[in-house]
């Protein structure tokens, strides 16, 4: 049987209407697809235990026995549903505080029932709260040891697509692959890496016969993964390096060099410097340039930015930057403007407001080359925009601009454009490895002088009195101040209720000063107006949502008061937080949030707290929350339908999975070696579909 072929409807027991549901809520098709849907957790079931045997600190036990009654109990929140369960050496309560209905009519009174959890005390009995419970199925429970648990959907479990029935399914086609399946390792590699086979290692996922085995599958499915991303990384950025020449910028002319001695408001750091040589150096060798410039927030990226397009300018090219958002994209925009005033150079703005007009105006003079720098948002990445001679992109706070965004724009002229990504949002090396295999990295780890590290405060809401006093302290030495309230989709209505009672809270606090409000929702004349008065002085405290996360830079701003702190991921904060502490004064960052937090959320704010660090953060960010929950990562595409790994945790496997095949790639650069077809095979299995690399070559 061919897995990667076979339809899953075929399979004994599930048939074409549960073949459209996996199709639909897993997006499963073949057999091999579900051969890849791993459990997410094991329940040791090698061993029962008893009701009497139950005693403090045991982790999760299985128990096997009855349920002798159902009752509905207590009142508001402690509202919920208790059974009592028996097996014979006494009862333990069961108790549902949500999907009483549900579970009621599901199981059985006096039916035989294994059930898993963790034993807690209640008052002066042993109860189990939401419990799994299965019934004791003999063919499957049988051969007694971990037990793989799977996830799905709630449509899925209403047409009792549960757990137990993928692990069912799952069974029957393990037991009907006789032959095995494919190996998808060269011999050598899996002697070099030490894995089991991949036919043990499903197996094992799936069904393992001992807590060994199931690390050793864990790992050889873990390693590949890893591997076959970092092969096929690596095998694009030396075919790039190799195939793609990029343009050469022979010399440093009069843009860059006017502008350094004219116009430039200040000494260059010393980490800018270095970063604007390592550039240099890039585009003057003659092979295209993608790298990554990381630089904590307020460590002056722009300047890097614009004066890396101007040395395209200098060699006849063309030069553009791209940034996340509107608000960003015109800010940069304005600050370039002035930057660049009395010098000759037509810089515009291009992004999905443009009028029609302006944009006509826009596309001629780049097809014609007389305008030279365009700033934008995605706009610019659209079909419709031709350059004479594109020859530099800066694309700003937008690391997570794959290598598929990335080769739309390496088609806007005869050969890819130098591409400059540069990001206030650190990323942890094991995610830049992965995302951006095939990058350079510059960093500036330095930020302009005089610049003092900002306190952080972590404040609960019912202590605002104090709070205010310090504000007003700060508004009274002729600082200004950003409130900034959560807004999300699914809660929007009640996020903009808080924010405009927060506006209207704030105008009675502060009667003597100013206060704007900036947010989403406001047609762009009144939220540029908004905006404006803060930038201008004239507005002393600006309430507003993220919006102002990216960009908007006043150095007079000294606090930084973040609302419902607990609702921000790590990384926000800290973007959040970078919008003070660029001026020369004592910064502080408040992180308001309720008294009552989850372990997650106190350690969060313990990191803001305690550092300031975008390194650290960024790192800590991972841990806390996964890869996957980064935000903007989903969208991205590149690395996170990861199957098994978890880059936050599986760190030492990527680095190693790299290094076997960096050595590979080298000896053997085109995978022709006969035994590298199954690598060449399995990398156009595995990629192919996603990046049409074909205009490389
Ligand atoms: P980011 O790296 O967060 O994008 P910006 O480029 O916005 O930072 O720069 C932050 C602020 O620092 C700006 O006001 C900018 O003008 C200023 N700045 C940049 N470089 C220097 C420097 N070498 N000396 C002093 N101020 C600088
Ligand atoms: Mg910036």
């Amino acid at each position: 049987m061919d897995i990667a072929k076979a339809d899953i409807k075929y399979i004994q027991g599930i048939g074409a209407k549960r073949a459209e549901l996996l199709n639909k809520e897993l997006n499963v098709r073949s057999v091999e697809d579900l051969l890849y849907y791993f459990p997410y957790r094991y329940i040791d079931r090698s061993r029962t235990y008893t009701i009497r045997e139950i005693t403090g600190s045991m982790p999760y036990i299985q128990l096997k026995g009855r349920i002798l009654s159902f009752e509905m109990m207590g009142e508001g929140t402690g509202k919920r549903l208790s059974a009592q369960f028996t097996d014979g050496t006494g009862t333990i309560e069961l108790v549902w505080f949500k999907g009483a209905k549900f579970i009621a009519e599901k199981y059985k009174i006096g039916a035989e029932y294994m059930i898993f959890g963790k034993p807690a005390v209640f008052g002066s009995r042993w109860n189990i709260a939401h419990p799994e419970i299965d019934v004791y199925d003999e063919e499957i429970d049988k051969p007694a040891g971990l037990q793989g648990y799977y996830n799905t959907s709630e449509k899925m479990k209403r047409s009792f697509m549960n757990s137990k029935a993928i692990q069912k399914i799952m069974f029957t086609i393990i037991q009907s692959l006789r032959g095995g399946v494919t190996e998808t390792l060269p011999a050598y590699v899996i002697e070099r890496s030490k894995c089991i086979y991949l036919n043990d290692a499903l197996r094992n996922i799936h069904f393992p016969q001992s807590p060994d085995m199931l690390r050793k599958a864990e790992y050889r499915l873990k390693f590949e993964e890893l591997f076959y991303l970092q092969l096929n990384l690596l095998r694009y950025s030396l075919l790039r390096k190799h195939k793609l020449g990029g343009f050469a910028f022979s010399s440093i002319g009069s843009y860059f060099n006017d502008f350094y001695k004219n116009n430039l408001p200040f000494e260059l750091t010393g980490a800018q410097k270095r970063v604007l040589r390592e550039i240099r150096q890039d585009v003057g060798t003659g092979r295209q340039m993608n790298r990554l410039l990381q630089g904590d927030v307020g460590s002056g990226k722009t300047l890097v930015g614009l004066m890396t397009m101007l040395m395209a300018l200098d060699n006849g090219f063309q030069a553009c930057l791209m940034a996340p958002t509107e608000i960003l994209a015109t800010q940069h925009f304005e600050g370039i403007v002035g930057l660049l005033e009395g010098m000759d150079v037509e810089v515009v703005l291009l992004t999905g407001s443009t009028r029609k007009k302006q944009r006509e105006y826009i596309h001629e003079g780049l097809q014609s080359g007389r305008i030279k720098i365009v700033i934008g948002t995605h706009a610019l990445i659209e079909d419709t925009v031709k350059f004479h001679n594109l020859g530099m992109v800066v694309i700003d706070e937008q690391h997570r601009f794959g290598v598929e965004q990335r080769s739309k724009l390496w088609r806007k002229n005869v050969r890819a454009p130098h591409v400059l990504v540069m990001t206030a949002t650190p990323i942890p090396r094991t995610l830049a490895m992965t995302l951006y295999g095939d990058l350079d990295v510059s960093v500036i780890d330095e930020l302009p002088p005089g610049r003092k590290p900002i306190q952080t405060i972590h404040q609960f809401d019912n202590k605002r009195a104090s709070l205010y006093a310090a504000v007003r302290k700060q508004l009274e030495l002729g600082r200004q101040v950003y409130v900034v309230y959560p807004l999300i989709e699914e809660n929007e209505k009640l996020d903009y209720k808080n924010l405009e009672t927060g506006f209207e809270s704030m105008k009675e606090i502060f009667p003597e000063y100013k206060v704007c409000m900036v947010h989403g929702k406001m047609k762009p004349a009144e939220k540029d107006a908004a905006m404006q008065s803060f930038v201008n002085h004239e507005a002393h405290i600006m309430v507003a949502t993220t919006v102002i996360e990216v960009g908007v830079n006043v150095p007079n701003a000294s606090v930084m008061i973040i609302e419902s702190a607990e609702r921000f991921g790590l990384s926000q904060l800290h973007q959040l937080r970078g919008r003070v502490g660029r001026g020369a004064d004592q910064s502080y960052c408040i992180l308001i949030t309720s008294f009552k937090l989850s372990d997650d959320t106190r350690k969060r704010m313990e990191i803001m707290v305690r550092t300031c660090d975008g390194f650290e953060i960024s790192e800590a960010d991972l841990q806390l929350r996964g890869p996957g929950d980064i935000e903007g990562t989903q969208q991205s595409g590149v690395a996170f339908d990861l199957k098994i790994s978890n880059l936050a945790k599986d760190g030492q496997i990527l680095q190693f999975a790299r290094d076997i095949a960096s050595e590979i790639i080298e000896k053997d650069p085109n995978l022709e070696q006969p035994e590298n077809f199954i690598l060449s095979k399995q990398l156009q299995k595995l990629f192919a579909k996603k990046v049409d690399w074909s205009f490389i070559s």
